[in-house]
């Protein structure tokens, strides 16, 4: 859920609890490590993201087998930013790594716009053809990942990354 209240549920009573308690206020179980929903959310849209883009990526091979320049060039680069990414996910979600969290939404951002900007202006001048089926990957990957940066800057996260990791 994409709540507002600063809640974590403890895993052994089912409380809720304000985000950067240690132990639950009802029964005293640890908590303090628990991450919140949206965290948790984040995480798996991110995941999904990436392997969408491996499928979108296995579509287009064929592509880059004729073209050396281009294989190279959209090898290479996605899985740099494959790794960078997946490093980003794990610290923000592992390591509570709120620095990470900005430097994905400013690594994210343009390349967001850009790529919308894109798909915008290709269906505008080639109108809304089916055989773009990797372009609808596409779209899928930019909605997901537009949801899961969404997702750590708001609700019950914003409390937990002010919070040193316990
Ligand atoms: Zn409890």
């Amino acid at each position: 859920m994409v709540g507002s209240e600063a809640q974590i549920i403890c895993p052994a009573c089912a409380t809720t609890n304000l985000v950067g308690a240690r132990f639950c206020r009802n029964c005293g179980a640890r908590i303090a490590g628990n991450k919140p929903s949206n965290v948790t959310r984040f995480e798996q849209l991110m995941y999904l993201s990436l392997g969408i883009g491996v499928v979108y990526f296995a579509l287009r091979y064929p592509m880059f087998l004729r073209d050396a320049d281009a294989a190279f060039r959209l090898i290479v680069t996605p899985a740099f930013v494959f790794g960078i990414t997946i490093l980003l996910i794990w610290l923000i979600a592992r390591r509570r790594a709120n620095w990470a969290r900005w430097v994905l939404l400013i690594a994210f951002l343009p390349g967001w716009v850009a790529s919308n900007v894109y798909l915008i202006g290709t269906f505008h001048m080639h109108g809304f053809e089916w055989n773009y089926q990797t372009e609808f990957l596409s779209i899928a990957q930019l909605f997901i990942e537009g949801i899961g940066v969404y997702l750590i800057f708001t609700g019950n996260v914003v409390a937990w990354f002010r919070k040193p990791p316990s």
